[in-house]
């Protein structure tokens, strides 16, 4: 059973199509990555996941169930992207609890699994911090936090490093790396444009070219036998 299954999907604005027929199965615990140009369709790919968007048509299931018609907050998921979007009138611990606040967890229960994974992404010395009062990599890492408290089991990361500079930019792909390993069950699906990212994460890549899947495999698959120069383009040189 996938944990996630895209049949057919279809999404259109207006007149426009984006998405033009996606099937794709993420197993649990996966580490998927989507990778392509800009405009190919993988920032709405994931908010289609999310469920931020609808899709047009054709099926999404979860763990065998239908959720095409799903609200965000039903589907279990949590979404880091590139821009961190923490609140910035709120301290990180604050922060962190806000989403399991709104579901109105037990205080006592907030307060373990914010603790917990401040410790996981070692951000406990700042809980009392408001996030102007951050490195981008400590903000960034809030934010990962932030999603890791809802005990989500699918994370989506849209460019969640791009923002980094390149030093940080590794520091914190490591932490994401030991965060997949220390949630066997959690899957990941991450948007990049970063080969060097996607190489190193990846369980597998799937690379998107205008709205389709050109390509779905390991990364030595698509290193090794990429079925196009499109998809040799995009993995086996280094940019
Ligand atoms: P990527 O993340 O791969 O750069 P996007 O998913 O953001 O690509 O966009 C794919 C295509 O869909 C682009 O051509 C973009 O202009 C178009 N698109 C995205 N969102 C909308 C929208 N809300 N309305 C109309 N067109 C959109
Ligand atoms: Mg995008």
């Amino acid at each position: 059973m996938a944990r996630i299954e895209l049949k057919n999907v279809k999404k259109s604005y207006g007149a426009v199509d984006v998405i033009k027929g996606v099937d794709l199965d993420i197993r649990k615990g996966e580490f998927m990555v989507f990778v392509g140009p800009s405009g190919s369709g993988k920032s709405t790919l994931l908010r289609l996941i999310s469920g931020l968007e609808d899709i047009t048509s054709g099926e999404m299931r979860f763990d065998d169930q239908l959720v095409n018609n799903l609200v965000p907050s039903d589907r279990g998921i949590a979404m880091v992207f590139q821009s961190y979007a923490l609140y910035p009138h709120m301290k990180v611990y604050d922060n962190m609890a806000f989403g399991m606040k709104l579901a109105k967890a037990e205080k006592a229960e907030i307060d373990r699994r914010v603790r917990e994974a401040a410790k996981m992404l070692q951000i406990d010395h700042l809980l009392d911090r408001l996030p102007k009062q951050l490195s981008g990599g400590q903000r960034q890492r809030v934010a990962i936090g932030r999603a890791l408290v809802r005990d989500p089991r699918v994370f989506l990361f849209d460019e969640p490093l791009s923002n980094l500079d390149a030093g940080l930019r590794v520091a914190t792909r490591l932490e994401i790396a030991k965060l997949h390993h220390s949630m066997e069950d959690t899957t990941m699906i991450y948007v990049t444009h970063d080969q060097v990212e996607a190489m190193t994460l990846a369980d597998r890549i799937a690379v998107l070219r205008d709205g389709l899947l050109e390509q779905v495999g390991t990364p030595a698959e698509l290193y090794e036998r990429p079925n196009s120069l499109f998809v040799a383009g995009f993995i086996g040189s280094p940019k």
